[in-house]
């Protein structure tokens, strides 16, 4: 009918009509190994969808994948859902036993599976029980051998594949990929999201980078290089965005730092995004000692960046943006904006608004309440937990609803973070609820006590966690990495800290009383500051 006509599904197929007008030439990079144009680029995502029908691969089912980052990563984040299946983004840095019941919760049928994991899986191989078969990707001549029921290797099956594949229109709110939360606490959870939420997520990615203040982040002749896998979240949608716009894309490959350094300086990279952690790695590692970085654009978030990474980063010369979100909300919900105002101080003075959390995007409703519902003052100082409504939050927990009832309360999506907000709309995380130091009747943000302990001159990392104690209910303890090649201890620290306490900054009892200085602190497997496992330590 005439309606039919009209109706326009959002489709993952149709974010792949611009980029290759725009720029046909542009290159995809995988490491030193790889490079094609967009318009190869769509040829092979349609070869990858002839692969997989072939490979036996239907609407509805799922496809995993372990891999580094890629430019086959890149085309299965297309050609997987374009055929109406879904995919897996495996979370290769789980333990083998998480990993297991991640894919076989997700009831994955077809693994696509690097050299690097082909041990992991053949070791868990007998414990998935619907898995079909394997895809081999391999970055050598030959791949490594294996007892895995193989249908073949990814380039070998490509290059006997038709480069033409008529993708069909279908129900726009299909599942199109599923991934798995950290699981810092129990088993991971799977979150999900289908075709239309990941358009709409792209759209709003490219309005939100696009916005000026002072330098637009990502625009078609930038150069993007993700420094977050894109096993996690999407790469925060970046590889989306980057294709809609036509953007030169370099993937990395492995995350070692110096050859992130390396590739950022030789592809001429523009636009990357990563954990505090990691940028910190990237600062501190030997490339970087002769790598001038000015102009890099440089998105952090999934924790919060210490003042003291931030003014590094400055003294480098990278732009640096933050920006918020989790697993649960594809993830973009918040991102930097600058008030005109601001743009005009230097770029050192800027950092302490540049690491608050920024502003809601275009679409986003995104409220603060308090344990009533009721929404806190936008004063800067009211906290409260957030609570939001978007376009593209996962609407539950994969094959488990009760979960799901716990996130989604009364039609918001529960976060779990403890927040601000002042007038001019920037958010700042204080904490995560579960993290909140809760000491001698006063919450603490464990957060704000590491962005201060960062600003001491002889640390180069820090964590802080609430740890059980008689008289307060709980205390602050601290775990310490000094700056390479210097010693520093917990007296240092805790004077450090009494002239906040002096300018009424903390309260005395927010000082940690127990400071460890340690070699490395304890990571997830995305690289954010392992907190559950820090707790453990101190009582171990
Ligand atoms: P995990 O819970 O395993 O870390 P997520 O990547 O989903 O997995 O983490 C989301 C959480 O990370 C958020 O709920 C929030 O607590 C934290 N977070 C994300 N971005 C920021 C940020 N810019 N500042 C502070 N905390 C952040």
């Amino acid at each position: 009918s005439a309606e039919n006509a009209y109706h326009y599904p959002l489709l993952i197929k149709n974010l792949l009509l611009s980029g290759k007008r725009y720029q046909p030439d542009q290159e995809i990079v995988y490491s030193d190994l790889f490079r094609y144009d967009y318009r190869t680029l769509y040829q092979r995502i349609c070869k990858l969808a002839h692969v997989l029908t072939d490979a036996g691969v239907e609407p509805g089912d799922t496809v995993a994948l372990m891999d580094w980052d890629s430019h086959r990563y890149l085309e299965a984040y297309f050609a997987v859902p374009m055929i109406g299946a879904i995919l897996h983004h495996v979370n290769v840095r789980l333990s083998p036993d998480q990993i297991q019941y991640t894919m076989d919760h997700a009831e994955d049928k077809l693994v696509l599976v690097h050299d690097d994991f082909v041990a992991i899986a053949e070791q868990l191989s007998t414990d998935l029980p619907h898995v079909t078969g394997f895809i081999q990707l391999t970055d050598e001549d030959q791949p490594v051998t294996t007892s895995l029921n193989v249908l073949g290797e990814y380039e070998t099956l490509l290059k006997g594949a038709s480069d033409q594949y008529e993708f069909p229109d279908f129900d726009e709110n299909s599942v199109a990929t599923l991934f798995y939360t950290t699981g810092t606490t129990g088993n991971p959870k799977g979150v999900y999201f289908s075709h239309r939420q990941l358009v709409l997520h792209t759209l709003n990615g490219a309005a939100t980078l696009g916005l000026y203040d002072g330098q637009p982040m990502l625009r078609s002749d930038d150069v993007y290089m993700p420094m977050t896998p894109m096993f996690h979240v999407h790469a925060w949608g970046v590889p989306y965005i980057a294709t809609l716009l036509g953007v030169k894309q370099v993937y990395p490959g492995r995350y070692e730092p110096n050859k992130l350094v390396k590739l950022y300086r030789d592809e001429s990279v523009t636009f990357s995004h990563g954990v505090p952690t990691v940028l910190q790695m990237i600062l501190n590692c030997e490339e970087a000692k002769t790598t001038d970085m000015t102009g890099w654009k440089m998105v952090t978030g999934g924790s919060a960046p210490t003042l003291a990474l931030a003014q590094q980063m400055a003294e480098k010369g990278i732009l640096f943006h933050t920006a918020y979100g989790m697993s649960e909300t594809c993830p973009l919900l918040t991102t930097t904006y600058l008030p005109a105002a601001a743009r005009e101080l230097d770029m050192v003075d800027q950092m302490p608004l540049r690491i608050k959390t920024g502003v809601p995007n275009a679409m986003v409703d995104l409220r603060i309440v308090d344990p009533a519902g009721n929404e806190v003052p936008h004063d800067g100082e009211a906290v409260g937990e957030v609570v939001v409504r978007a376009p593209w939050l996962t609407q539950g927990y994969y094959k488990e609803p009760e979960k799901g009832a716990e996130l989604w309360q009364n039609g918001w999506l529960h976060t779990g973070d403890v927040a601000s907000m002042d007038e001019a709309s920037v958010l700042e995380i204080k904490d995560r609820i579960k993290d909140v130091i809760k000491t001698g009747g006063e919450w603490i943000s464990s957060i704000e006590l590491e962005s201060l302990i960062s600003q001491h001159p002889l640390v180069s990392e820090v964590a802080v966690v609430g740890v059980p104690d008689e008289k307060w209910g709980e205390r602050a303890f601290a775990m310490i990495v000094p700056a390479a090649g210097n010693t520093v201890d917990a007296d240092a620290i805790q004077a450090h800290l009494q002239q906040f306490v002096d300018s009424g900054r903390i309260n005395k009892w927010a000082i940690p009383e127990k400071i460890s200085v340690v070699s490395e602190i304890p990571k997830t497997s995305v690289g954010k500051l392992n907190k559950k496992v820090i707790r453990q330590r101190y009582s171990g």
